[in-house]
């Protein structure tokens, strides 16, 4: 077993959270160990609209999605399972951009900045003595005063620690491919079909993002993705005719399942939690990435404030706790009912034909669920 030295802050997973968090951190002269067990770039399930909400943030990083040519975003279609379309506008709009791109910029950032990079799997993680030590399944044994942990939405850390959420199991799958064909480059859609929805926007490469999620009860009565995309998301006649008009880029979808919503904790075992690892808001409401970046953020300043020893290690626990419930509590509680009404057919059909009719409801609704657009602190400049 190997051990490294000097080691201030182990952020485990190299997602947005993850490498968000390192890059802050490295700009501020720690001493950052990134443990991500996948390689980069690669593609990954997901809608790939982000909002503006983290866009300053990003830029004083050194990251600017626009002129990586991320499309700009402000128009929302929503469409019923019955076809029925509401248009909106998006109120702080937002921009698309591959993750395959996005975690592959930070990727770079993170290197560039100094902090170390390690792909292994983390498999353990103690406490003892006020230092951390965190074990990879390669055999590795690591100490650090601050461990994060930016594992995402279900790890086998999660199973490890005995979380309560990965005691149950999730209903819920989802597809996403890339496709090639007409679609708006501001334009970021939400077609419902029976037990799920698919967003669908374009990305920094032309290609237009098709991913949805679905029950698995919905989906397990069909043979295959194929057949599944036939018979169930093409009664939407908008999705038809995506289906029917575009050619897919990729040799097939990519696909997860046992996506859970279910609380978490943002702390555990002295823990920080950042992203989808800290509480994953349905992806309906698109502000996912947006939720990671932000509580990487928060996550970064608290322990930079530990680190200068401004503040000791229980009020770094009580202010990251207490700044991830003040920000994302309502997000969350907001993302539950929307995904709760879109579920049942009937309900969903009544809210959006009412939506229709009182269209000013649509923005203030979108901003229950998404957070504000923030100045970035002079400290991250
Ligand atoms: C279907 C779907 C559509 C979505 N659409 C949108 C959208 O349009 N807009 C939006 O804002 N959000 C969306 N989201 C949410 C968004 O994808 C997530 O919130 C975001 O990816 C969270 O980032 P993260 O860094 O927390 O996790 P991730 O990006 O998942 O990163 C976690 C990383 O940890 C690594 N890891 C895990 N375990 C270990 C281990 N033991 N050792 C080492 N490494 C490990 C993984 O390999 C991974 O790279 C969507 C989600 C889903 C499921």
């Amino acid at each position: 077993m190997k051990t490294q030295k000097d080691i201030d802050v182990i952020v485990i997973g190299g997602g947005l959270a993850g490498l968000t968090s390192a890059i802050h951190l490295a700009k501020h002269h720690t001493q950052v160990l990134l443990i991500e067990k996948n390689t980069f770039p690669r593609h990954k399930v997901c809608g790939e609209y982000i909002s503006n909400e983290v866009l300053p943030y990003l830029r004083s990083l050194g990251i600017d999605p626009i002129s990586e040519g991320a499309k700009e975003i402000r128009k929302i279609n929503i469409t019923t399972t019955k076809s029925h379309l509401i248009e909106g506008i998006l109120p702080l709009g937002g921009f698309g951009i591959s993750r395959y791109k996005l975690d592959e910029l930070l990727f770079q950032k993170a290197k560039e900045e100094g902090v170390q990079i390690l792909q292994e799997t983390v498999d353990n993680i103690t406490f003892h003595n006020d230092l951390f030590s965190v074990f990879t399944k390669e055999g590795k044994e690591i100490q650090s005063k601050i461990v994060i942990g930016a594992f995402g939405k279900r790890s086998n850390l999660d199973v490890k620690m005995n979380r309560k959420f990965i005691q149950k199991k999730s209903p819920y799958l989802a597809v996403k491919a890339h496709v090639k064909g007409d679609f708006p480059d501001d334009l970021v859609a939400l077609h419902n079909f029976k037990g799920g929805y698919c967003g669908v926007s374009k990305v920094e490469t032309d290609a237009i993002n098709l991913c949805y999620i679905s029950s698995f009860s919905s989906f397990k009565k069909h043979k295959n993705i194929d057949e599944f995309q036939k018979e169930v998301l093409s009664k939407n006649s908008y999705l038809k005719d995506i289906f029917e008009s575009t050619s897919p880029l990729f040799e097939k979808p990519l696909s997860i399942s046992q996506i859970s919503f279910e609380t978490k904790s943002p702390i555990e075992n002295h823990m920080l939690m950042c992203g989808d690892t800290a509480g994953m808001i349905h992806p309906l409401c698109g502000n996912g990435m947006s939720m990671a970046i932000r509580s990487a953020e928060m996550a970064s300043e608290e322990i930079l404030n530990y680190l200068e020893q401004k503040i000791s290690r229980k009020e770094l626990e009580k202010n990251y706790l207490r700044n991830w419930n003040k920000e994302f509590k309502t997000r969350l509680r907001a993302g539950h009912f929307i995904a709760w009404l879109f579920r049942n057919e009937f309900i969903s059909e009544l809210s959006l034909s009412f939506l229709k009719r009182a269209p000013s409801l649509l923005p203030k609704i979108i901003r229950l669920t998404h957070g504000k657009q923030k100045y970035v602190s002079s400290r991250h400049l």
